[in-house]
């Protein structure tokens, strides 16, 4: 692992290590678009300056929803603050701090070019990020005592101990750091979700008013978009984001656990608190989040009702453990990280894919979860990972590329958020610096953790034939055209020993070679 932190300013903090200054309560704060809370301001009455570039959506086809959150928010946040925000709307945010002429202070971006553009602009103090449970500073020297050991659980355990998060004395309550065992379930056998939906925001003017400039922008042919347009889905206020927080605490975290890997082709939703979205604006400190789930658990116990610790310790660790972890992998990786093609993948993001074109598409997986993507913006982390980066890896898809579309489809995804998440664990393009092997699976996997297997056309049992499951196919096809470089791997010793078992082999090969990302 070598991180390139070549942007470093003389008098400035090292981009990669994050080592600014905490706090500068005498500047405005220029809070990014997903700087939104209160926890980015030194205090409550500090003067805010907010930007809102069109450039950012000219650079990339974002998914409409995506476009219509970001605007919202900000805008939202503008109004809120009033006369304390100096709100500017234009094309770059190098016009808009043109037109500023006292001294400002941010809390470091949380991509590699925004940090390059605010620590090289005169007159703007770099602090410290925030919008995380763990520091930056702490993390480089954490890692530099691992010997090039990365696992998530050896972080996570520490920020646990550190911040006192579900700890009892030096222990971890319930004796166990990871409850995974109670949860992993497949889905409930009648196809439905066991918790209502999620309380939804209610639009107001200022969402007509991104509406009405989103169609105008697409109209003078300045942006373009995919996914549809729909009601707004994910809150923009710190209010809003407050009833999304208490509603998954009352109402879903009960069961968040052992269902937070299944699938369900009519309920996007299941018992997932959607708060990614929310927290990666800058709107919920997760601090907070995790304070709030403990606390739930706390007074469960004490009113003899306890949530189970497994669906408690599982959403702390989504909260405080990975999120956190590919954060700070983002930085510690360094800027060639995104470069990584371990396995050589050459295919394009198919169009299919590109336009979430779900009609086009059999495999029943495949097109509901581009459907979800096309008409919300969000899927949980599941359909991701073994849905669509199961499909990109086993057809070869361009890391680079996958992570760009993934960037631009989800209304929770930034840079810092795609970049370890699909190269690393989705596509193995590290070569296994994050993820000890690929996660490639079959049909059998989906058929387990979902109920599309039932309604489609293909046979997951099956590997040749009109019916041939894609995924099943596509895996004995992807460790065949990988075997070489994935024989080094131990852990991957046992299912290339299985394609020796395989009397029908080289018809699957030849089979998925002529499939190659044609819609399956
Ligand atoms: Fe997906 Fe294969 Fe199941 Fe069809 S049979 S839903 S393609 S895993």
């Amino acid at each position: 692992m070598t991180a390139d932190r070549t942007a470093g300013t003389p008098g400035q903090g090292d981009p990669a290590l994050g080592d600014f200054p905490a706090h500068a309560p005498d500047t405005r704060r220029w809070c990014f678009a997903d700087q939104l809370g209160a926890h980015f301001l030194d205090a409550p009455d500090q003067p805010v300056l907010l930007v809102e570039s069109r450039a950012v959506f000219r650079r990339r086809r974002f998914h409409r929803q995506k476009a219509h959150l970001l605007l919202s928010a900000l805008r939202h946040r503008a109004a809120e603050l009033g006369d304390q925000a100096v709100f500017l709307q234009t094309d770059t945010y190098a016009e808009a701090l043109d037109q500023v002429r006292e001294p400002l202070s941010v809390c470091a971006p949380t991509t590699w070019p925004a940090r390059d553009f605010v620590l090289r602009r005169p007159g703007v103090e770099v602090l410290a990020a925030r919008g995380f449970v763990t520091d930056q500073t702490r993390f480089g020297n954490w890692i530099a005592h691992r010997r090039g050991r990365l696992l998530m659980d050896d972080f996570y355990r520490d920020a646990r101990r550190l911040h006192d998060v579900l700890m009892d004395g030096a222990e971890p309550v319930g004796g166990k750091w990871n409850l995974d065992h109670d949860n992993r379930q497949p889905p409930p056998a009648d196809g439905r979700s066991p918790v209502p939906p999620p309380v939804l925001p209610v639009e107001d003017e200022i969402d007509e008013q991104v509406r009405a400039d989103l169609d105008r922008w697409v109209a003078d042919g300045d942006v373009a978009f995919v996914g549809d347009d729909g009601p707004r889905l994910f809150p923009v206020t710190a209010a809003e984001a407050e009833v999304r927080l208490q509603d998954f605490l009352d109402h879903r975290l009960r069961e968040f656990g052992p269902i937070e890997d299944a699938m369900l082709a009519e309920e996007p939703w299941l018992a997932h608190s959607m708060l990614s979205a929310t927290t990666n604006l800058g709107l919920l400190d997760p601090r907070e989040i995790v304070h709030r789930a403990e606390q739930a658990w706390r007074d469960s116990v004490a009113e003899g009702d306890p949530l189970p610790l497994n669906s408690v310790e599982g959403f702390v660790r989504q909260v405080m453990g990975w999120r956190d972890w590919i954060w700070h992998l983002y930085w510690q990786l360094g800027r060639e990280y995104r470069h990584g093609n371990a396995l050589d993948a050459q295919e394009e993001v198919p169009a299919w894919m590109a336009e979430l074109d779900a009609e086009a598409v059999d495999a029943n997986c495949l097109s509901h979860v581009l459907a979800d993507v096309r008409d919300r913006g969000w899927v949980h982390h599941i359909p991701r990972l073994m849905v669509l980066g199961n499909y990109a890896l086993q057809r070869g898809i361009r890391p680079l590329a996958m992570t760009d579309w993934m960037h631009r489809v989800f209304v929770d995804a930034y840079d810092w958020v795609m970049v370890a998440n699909v190269v690393g664990l989705s596509l193995h393009a590290d070569g296994g610096v994050l993820a000890t092997k690929p996660y490639a699976a079959g049909g059998a996997y989906i058929d387990r953790m979902s109920d599309y297997c039932g309604g489609c056309r293909y046979d997951p049992r099956k590997r040749v034939g009109e019916d041939a499951c894609p995924f099943t196919a596509g895996y004995w096809a992807f460790l065949d055209g990988n075997r070489e470089r994935l024989a080094p791997n131990l852990r991957m010793r046992q299912p290339l020993a299985g394609l020796g078992r395989l009397k029908d082999l080289d018809a699957v090969v030849e089979q998925e070679r002529l499939r190659g990302t044609d819609a399956p």
